[in-house]
């Protein structure tokens, strides 16, 4: 849109860099808590209605300024990504497919009517960040530097109206593996009477708006005894997602084992690891790539699943895994089901059923590099 309007792109060369004088030393790796240390730089990249992008900032880690009318306070125009640098065991630093965060970051943006962008321009200003802040990145396994990009409308004026100012910016924040003591299955609890997402509704962006909602959800659940919320939606009671995550079910089918994930249908968000899984099935299926551990009789469905299937598969004896995936866990098993005051049993293996954990060892092969891939991109 830039060109027809006279408003300038995102351009990463365009960039300026202010060093800390003060860097910090990085807490020791096993001390880390998700989210709660910052590496010394950060990226800043304001936009402007009447002039589109401003030349970006890399510059200290620091407060933001913004005056209390900002609409960010009072409408919530907000969107989110999360992505993660790894050390390779070179001590090469890699992303994961950080176009995929892009593509999802424009599309949110859109929706709210915050500004797109070119992907490639700020994967390239985040890699130059992250080569900055290198030292932050623990090499420990399971360790990596979680990446949070995220844009809001900043413009200090009341009245519900598209933003004339936004903000873009990048914070980084080392974080360890997120179960610490091997894989502990999750308990879910599935009310259908709560919802997070509905059609025509925001559920496929990555908002800000989407998450404080599911926040006394997941306290109730937790009151109950269960770690997340397994969202349903309609009177057929379909899983969409599993807390903030995406969700598989894997399904005996005569000698074989569907693994079945829900469609995309607007209310569920496109998850980088919900794709990775599907394209690693797929190409175990057709033997572009064959997995020992995966069923040798697979077959993948993107398809809508109801609770009222999970009961039956599990009176049936065909139900035989069940997780959540997303970039925090990659996989996250799930061992039961509270649904209507009783509980629907998922066999775990040990921890982790072997399709999960299948998924878990190609998805870190190719993160760390151990694997040649194009998903995973050097910086
Ligand atoms: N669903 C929701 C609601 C999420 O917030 C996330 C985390 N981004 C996911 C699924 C998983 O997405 P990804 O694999 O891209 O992390």
């Amino acid at each position: 849109t830039g060109e027809a309007t006279g408003l300038k792109h995102l351009d990463a060369s365009a960039v300026v860099v202010t060093q800390s004088n003060a860097p910090r030393t990085p807490p020791p790796s096993q001390s880390l808590v998700f989210g709660a240390n910052f590496s010394d730089h950060m990226l800043s990249i304001p936009w402007n209605s009447g002039n589109g992008w401003d030349a970006p900032k890399i510059h200290p880690y620091s407060p933001l300024q913004l005056d209390p009318s900002a609409v960010i306070f009072h409408y919530a125009p907000s969107l989110f990504e999360g992505m993660k640098a790894y050390k390779d065991v070179n001590g090469k630093v890699r992303l994961f497919r950080p176009d995929m965060n892009m593509k999802r970051m424009n599309t949110s943006a859109a929706r709210i009517a915050l500004p797109t962008f070119e992907g490639e321009q700020l994967i390239s200003l985040i890699k130059k960040l992250v080569a900055m802040d290198k030292g932050w990145i623990p090499s420990e396994p399971g360790h990596s530097l979680y990446i949070r990009p995220a844009l809001i409308g900043t413009e200090a004026a009341l009245g519900v109206h598209p933003t004339k100012d936004a903000l873009l910016f990048v914070i980084c924040s080392p974080v360890g593996p997120y179960y610490k003591t091997g894989f502990k299955p999750v308990a879910l609890e599935a009310d259908p009477n709560k919802v997070r997402a509905w059609p025509g509704g925001t559920g496929q962006y990555k908002l800000g708006g989407n998450y404080a909602p599911g926040i006394l959800p997941q306290l109730e659940a937790a009151r109950r005894g269960y770690q997340q919320n397994l969202w349903l939606f309609g009177e057929e009671h379909w899983l969409t997602e599993v807390g903030t995550m995406n969700l598989f079910v894997a399904l005996k089918k005569g000698d074989g084992v569907e693994l079945v994930t829900p469609p995309l249908n607007g209310m569920i968000l496109p998850g980088v690891t919900r794709d990775s899984i599907l394209h690693i099935a797929k190409d175990h299926v057709s033997g572009k790539y064959p997995i020992d551990s995966l069923p040798k009789n697979l077959t993948v469905s993107e398809r809508e699943i109801s609770i009222h299937e999970v009961i039956k598969a599990e009176q049936s004896g065909e139900l035989i895994e069940m997780f959540g995936a997303g970039t925090a866990a990659v996989v996250s098993p799930v061992d039961r089901v509270g649904y209507k005051g009783k509980d629907i049993k998922i066999p775990a293996g040990d921890g982790i059923g072997p399709i999960a954990k299948a998924m878990l060892e190609r998805i870190t092969d190719i993160q760390l590099g151990k694997v040649e891939h194009e998903w995973s991109v050097v910086v």
